[in-house]
């Protein structure tokens, strides 16, 4: 078994945009906005901060009060989306209840939509030429490629198909010719479908929830989860420990798919910039 380094794999990508914006001298702008106080989203801004800031791209923070209305965020994404130094576009969710977060999305510019939400950029996925791809999902295929391992005619299956993960997730490996199979809560089954998988790509949410007899001997299993344990803990979906002997390759939580998140933002703002030059 060998472990997927998730934070190599995303520091070799962040070196990637870094070198190309450098080279190319590229003056590039993420505007991220966030409504509330929720310190989960909190820490993710920072860590999207602290990435830009490597990368050379300039990030302007929007910290919004709780109360603030549908009205006046729409408005804001109405002046990024005209501000020509900002060339992608990143409202952190969740929203406040009052806000509708589909409304919003969608009033991003499809070409700033740095996340890949936007309905044009889903539709995009789904025919295969891409504009932006879905961070988490791209990070996983970066992932996959690390361990040399070829999708083409293998049997691919993604546990969960949420329109953030499971649903790009499919749309990528199927682009890339595997053999996909997307499973949910009404999956029958569902230990039996795993068990054929060559690549295994869990994206449930809940700890624990892969156990070793949903596993193939030498499969490589791609953990999205992240999750508490009952200590508090972070942790995946996967039950690690008597998982891992039975897969080629695995990722850890923390330091798996974590880190390619932000990664891939960085690279989504980069071809924004190119998309719009
Ligand atoms: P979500 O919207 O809650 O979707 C969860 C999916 O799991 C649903 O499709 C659900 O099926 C399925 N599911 C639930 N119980 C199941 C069961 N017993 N058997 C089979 N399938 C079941 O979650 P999400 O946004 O996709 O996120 C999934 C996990 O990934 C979460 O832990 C989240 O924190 C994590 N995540 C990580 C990153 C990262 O950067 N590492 C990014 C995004 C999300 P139904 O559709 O039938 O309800």
């Amino acid at each position: 078994m060998q472990l997927i380094d998730g934070k190599a794999v995303s520091q070799a990508v962040k070196e990637r945009v870094r070198d190309e914006i450098a080279q190319k001298g590229l003056k590039i702008g993420l505007a991220v906005v966030i409504v509330g106080n929720d310190q989960a989203s909190r820490v993710y801004v920072n860590n999207k901060k602290k990435a830009c800031e490597f990368c050379g791209i300039t990030s302007y923070e929007y910290a919004l009060p709780e109360e603030t209305t549908e009205e006046q965020l729409l408005e804001l994404v109405d002046t990024l989306n005209g501000d020509g130094k900002v060339n992608g576009i990143l409202v952190q969710l969740p929203l406040p209840k009052h806000i509708d977060e589909k409304k919003i999305i969608e009033h991003i510019s499809p070409m700033k939509d740095v996340d890949a939400f936007h309905a044009v950029n889903v539709g995009r996925i789904m025919i295969g030429d891409y504009a932006f791809l879905p961070c988490t999902p791209a990070g996983v295929m970066e992932l996959i490629h690390s361990t040399g391992t070829e999708v083409s005619g293998k049997e691919c299956v993604v546990i969960g198909r949420s329109n953030i993960v499971g649903k790009p997730m499919a749309m990528l490996l199927l682009h890339e010719n595997g053999t996909v199979t997307v499973c949910h809560s009404r999956t029958k089954d569902l230990a039996e479908v795993c068990r054929r998988a060559d690549i295994l790509v869990s994206a449930v949410g809940r700890a624990g929830f892969v156990t070793a007899d949903m596993v193939k001997d030498g499969a490589v299993v791609i953990d999205v989860g992240m999750n508490r344990n009952a200590e508090g803990k972070l942790c995946g979906d996967v039950d690690f420990d008597s998982v891992a002997p039975k897969c080629s390759f695995i990722t850890p939580v923390p330091g798996g798919v974590g880190p390619m998140t932000i990664a891939m933002l960085m690279e989504n703002t980069l071809r924004a910039k190119k998309l719009q030059s």
